[in-house]
């Protein structure tokens, strides 16, 4: 209820943050937010974490930007949106003519909505013909989807954090989930400290869950699939196995024996440094246990290995018996608040909303039938192709919504180059980014609380969000936007409301059948996938597997090592993620004055031994420099890590001073997913002044 002037009001809405959900009131005054007050929501209770409480500066800051931007011989000048609109159409009608549909790109964004993903991937398809679209997941999770895709069916979280806090054992691997997803950790933590829930965590920083896990693993850098997977083999040898589960719901369990006959708890000491007798303990821990959950983030799926180990991971849950019931199964935790939304609903190279694969003649023909136009049988480029792409000159045009791809895609440098050789590129954003740097033409979007649409958490639950405020004078919601963009390129477009669009995604994709604005109003939510009826699954699986036959399938996954382990050179090894005040890379939480007093600047984490080795103290400057470029940072001594291990978080409020300026290029070859984590340097000590 945005609006009267001179009154306090309150609207309940969803946290743009992390992929938890939680959902809150925001009290303004005119366009003053006075405060953010949790009312209870289905995934927080009545919790929020730091960012869902202080994080809002950034929608008032007076570096929003309010008028469209057009590059003119090297400096930008303002425009109206007429005239900006006009352009864009006038220059993607031109490449395409020149150079193929093709030729151009589409990137939606995951902090957006449900909705504007949905009218992305259609602007791509429909209006351009292209399925050159995708979206930032391919950055963070989609190794996971891919492992979940392979063995159990469907890719998002088994249930919902209900069922995360009925576990018997929490397994958390390569997640700094108090940091990262607060509020559904200090779930975890209750369940552990009040109702006896067991904890491991596999970390290579002492992080705060490991610091109060029953077990904390230290693997070495990018093992984590030896270990998971001499784990499920020692189960299975010493009878430990699920045996009537794996005979009733399991597919391929001799192919898959065959693929880890030599990931032995002797193979597994050695190449991951966990001692045979702690893999011998998670093992019984996950026998003992009444149901075992495994969380895994980033430090899983951004590594060469990350389809592979997530497969890992899956197939550890199927030997063990942990999915189909509550307090089991597979939880790929969700960064952004809606990474989740923004694959469903279509934005990618291989898919039609709902995971409707492109090549399905039936999905297809659907589709062509509601849109008027054919569509390529043909996946398109994913972001990491787009790129690569680009900077060989073969994509010409790149629309680009809502994120700052120049700093958070992995080697910034390469990056950049790929961005400046384009011929025309359009960035639609809330601020001035450094991306928009690169950009033709800019366009002021409005964030979360001055729009409505739908959200997907991480727990698959689709929720409403809410109008706050007024769009700011000058900018627009991205899903009028988007829809402005079709229109100039001469689509007959006429949505009045995100409610149209998500009837419309609802009426061709079966997830969704049940999904509309009428059954979630009144902060309804619903986790797919969801009946025509409306009846929502929070817990998968529970009549069987999602492929034909109903059963799961053990997949034979491989280990794929390193590219750049730490050798004379390069004699580190950097670790990269977030931290608890910023948000990703950090635009909008470096605008919020209550969090940048608390956490002013970045840093590298290093331990005491190596600090003490390189004669370094907490607060002096280093510069770390790796294969693909180098930074400078303040250093933090501290006991989280381990000797030759650095920790630098991804956001920095100098962009000299991104951690991508220190990452390379080599992906995941499943699903091109940069690995960030497998980064090594070296690190020169700056004399103090
Ligand atoms: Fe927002 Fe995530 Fe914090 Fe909840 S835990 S308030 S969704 S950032």
């Amino acid at each position: 209820s945005a609006g009267r002037e001179g009154y306090i009001e309150k609207t309940k809405t969803v946290c743009t943050y992390c992929g938890v959900g939680c959902s809150f009131e925001v009290w303004t005054k005119d366009r003053h937010i006075l405060k953010v007050e949790p009312t209870y929501g289905p995934a927080n209770g009545v919790s929020t974490c730091i960012k869902g409480k202080f994080g809002w500066d950034y929608v008032t800051h007076a570096d929003r930007i309010t008028t469209p931007l057009i590059r003119e011989h090297g400096t930008f000048r303002e425009a109206s949106w007429d005239e900006a609109l006009a352009h864009i159409a006038s220059r993607l009608t031109e490449i395409k003519a020149k150079d193929g549909e093709d030729a151009l790109a589409f990137i939606a964004s995951s902090k957006c909505t449900n909705e504007e993903s949905y009218l992305m991937q259609k602007l791509a398809r429909q209006v351009i013909g292209t399925n050159n679209v995708d979206n930032c997941s391919r950055y963070c999770q989609s190794p996971a989807t891919m492992g979940l895709w392979r063995t159990v069916g469907y890719g998002g979280d088994s249930g919902t954090i209900h069922d995360i806090e009925a576990a018997g054992l929490v397994l958390i691997i390569g997640s700094n989930t108090a940091e990262s997803h607060p509020v559904l950790a200090t779930r975890v933590k209750r369940a552990h400290k009040l109702h006896g829930q067991k904890l491991i965590v596999a970390d290579l920083r002492k992080n705060e869950m490991a610091e109060r896990a029953d077990l904390h693993l230290h693997p070495r850098p990018g093992t984590d699939f030896i270990w998971v997977s001499a784990v499920a083999k020692y189960m299975l040898d010493h009878g430990m196995a699920a045996q009537g589960f794996l005979d009733e719901h399991v597919n391929g369990l001799s192919e898959y024996c065959a693929s880890i006959e030599d990931f032995t708890l002797e193979v597994a000491e050695r190449e991951t440094g966990i001692p045979a007798e702690t893999l011998k303990l998670v093992a019984q821990m996950i026998h003992d246990s009444s149901g075992t959950c495994i969380l895994w983030a980033m430090g899983v799926t951004q590594q060469m290995t990350g389809s592979e180990t997530s497969t890992a991971i899956s197939n550890l849950l199927l030997v063990s018996g942990n999915y189909m019931r509550t307090g089991t199964g597979a939880y790929p935790l969700r960064g952004h608040n809606n990474v989740q939304g923004a694959s469903d609903f279509g934005a990618m190279p291989a898919h039609l909303p709902g995971y409707q694969h492109v090549e399905d003649d039936e999905a297809r023909a659907k589709f062509e039938a509601a849109w008027g136009v054919k569509i390529k049988k043909e996946m398109g480029l994913d972001n990491t192709l787009m790129l690569h792409e680009a900077h060989k000159g073969n994509l010409k045009g790149l629309y680009l919504i809502g994120e700052d791809l120049g700093l958070i895609d992995a080697n910034a440098t390469f990056t950049q180059e790929a961005l400046e050789r384009l011929e025309f590129f359009v960035l639609q954003d809330v601020f001035f980014s450094e991306t928009a740097k690169f950009a033709d033409v800019v366009l002021p979007a409005s964030p979360a609380l001055e729009k409505e649409g739908t959200f997907t958490s991480t727990e698959r639950r689709i929720q409403r969000l809410y109008q706050v405020l007024e769009p700011l004078k000058g900018s627009k919601p991205d899903w009028r936007i988007i829809q402005l963009v079709a229109q100039a390129l001469g689509a007959d477009w006429n949505y009045v409301h995100p409610s149209e669009v998500m009837a419309e995604a609802a009426s061709l994709t079966p997830l969704f059948a049940g999904v509309s604005y009428e059954r979630l109003e009144g902060f309804n939510s619903l986790c797919w996938p969801v009946a025509l009826d409306g009846t929502d699954t929070p817990l998968l699986y529970t009549d069987g597997f999602a492929f034909p036959d109903g059963k799961a399938r053990l997949y034979p996954a491989v280990f794929i090592a390193r590219t750049e382990p730490a050798n004379a050179e390069y004699d580190l090894h950097v670790n990269n993620g977030r931290m608890l005040e910023h948000f990703h890379e950090g635009m909008m939480t470096f605008k919020s004055a209550g969090i940048t007093s608390l956490a002013p600047d970045s840093y590298v984490e290093m331990s005491e031994e190596l600090a003490a080795e390189r004669g370094v103290v907490t607060g002096q400057h280093v510069r770390l420099v790796s294969r693909s470029g180098a930074i400078r940072l303040r250093a933090l001594v501290s006991s989280r890590v381990n000797g030759k291990e650095l920790y630098v978080p991804m956001n920095a409020y100098d962009p000299g001073q991104m951690i991508n300026f220190l990452t390379g290029s080599h992906t995941d070859p499943s699903t091109h997913t940069p690995a960030y984590k497998d980064v090594s340097a070296r690190m020169e000590v700056l004399p103090v002044f």
